[in-house]
């Protein structure tokens, strides 16, 4: 591991489990404290990755947060960077996906998806922006998602809520780059998740073994392997690189 984030402080949303968890305790691997943020039904989940990332021996803020909430995002964007000293990365990794042919989707299950996954996103940049550009420097990363590239069948809110992703981040990055700030995405290909599992229907197994065969690299993802682009995104290393969107799939798709 590197201590290439060393000094930095991170506030990842969604990150009681799965992919964000993975980022948790990734970024402290590579030197950053960390503030995780995640829905109050998770909270135990997010207390369990607040003691991994000490135990990585980094400093661990834990805060009960919905991104669908604007008082509450205010409330504890505020308190975090008064704990901290300052936010230097925001990771918008919450994320939810409700399988639907698009016929058979609800109103309310079309608002959900965009509410979580492209409202919450917008919220939350919005809100860490203001203490970013004083400072004149920031970096945020936005887990969108292959879907948003391409879509499934099912998954058509969730695919059209992270390309919307995709859209903010671009403009984000125009609009805050002046000020130092770099905004990025990640388009995660199947990461073996809860949220993974649900690409597959009845036949799970066999529906792994066949998307695993579509990538180059014969394998669905680890959460591990999101790792490495975000801390490639949130350090020094990335300087010149803002407003892209990057596959991390396997080799699954090409554009
Ligand atoms: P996950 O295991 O379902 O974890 C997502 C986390 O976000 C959960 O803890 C969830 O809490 C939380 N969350 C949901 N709504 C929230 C809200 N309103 N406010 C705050 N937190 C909220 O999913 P994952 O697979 O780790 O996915 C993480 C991100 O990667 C998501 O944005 C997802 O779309 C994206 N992604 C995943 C894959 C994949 O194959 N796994 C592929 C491409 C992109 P609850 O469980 O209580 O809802």
């Amino acid at each position: 591991m590197t201590t290439i984030l060393q000094g930095k402080t991170a506030l990842i949303t969604g990150a009681s489990r799965g992919i964000g968890r993975a980022l948790a305790i990734g970024l402290a691997r590579h030197g950053a404290n960390v503030a995780v943020v995640d829905l109050t039904s998770q909270i135990a989940a997010l207390e369990q990755t607040a003691r991994l990332i000490e135990a990585e021996g980094r400093q661990a803020y834990t805060h009960v947060l919905d991104v669908t909430e604007p008082t509450a995002i205010a409330d504890v964007v505020r308190a975090i960077e008064t704990e901290t000293g300052g936010v230097d990365i925001l990771v918008n990794n919450a994320g939810i996906l409700t399988p639907r042919r698009l016929e058979e989707l609800s109103e309310a299950e079309w608002h959900q998806h965009f509410d979580v996954n492209a409202k919450g996103v917008w919220m939350m940049c919005r809100e860490v922006l203001k203490y970013m550009r004083p400072r004149k420097q920031g970096r945020i990363v936005n887990i969108a998602s292959l879907a948003g590239r391409q879509g499934d069948p099912t998954q058509g809110a969730y695919a059209a809520s992270k390309s919307a992703v995709m859209s903010l981040t671009r403009v984000f990055a125009m609009e805050a780059g002046s000020d130092g700030i770099i905004v990025n995405s990640i388009c995660p290909g199947i990461i073996l998740t809860d949220m993974g599992y649900k690409n597959f229907g009845e036949d799970a197994l066999g529906e792994e073994r066949h998307w695993a065969e579509m990538t180059a690299l014969k394998r669905l993802g680890d959460p591990d392997d999101v790792v490495g682009p975000v801390v490639f995104f949130a350090s020094e290393l990335s300087g010149y690189v803002t407003g892209q969107a990057l596959n991390v799939c396997g080799g699954m798709y090409y554009h």
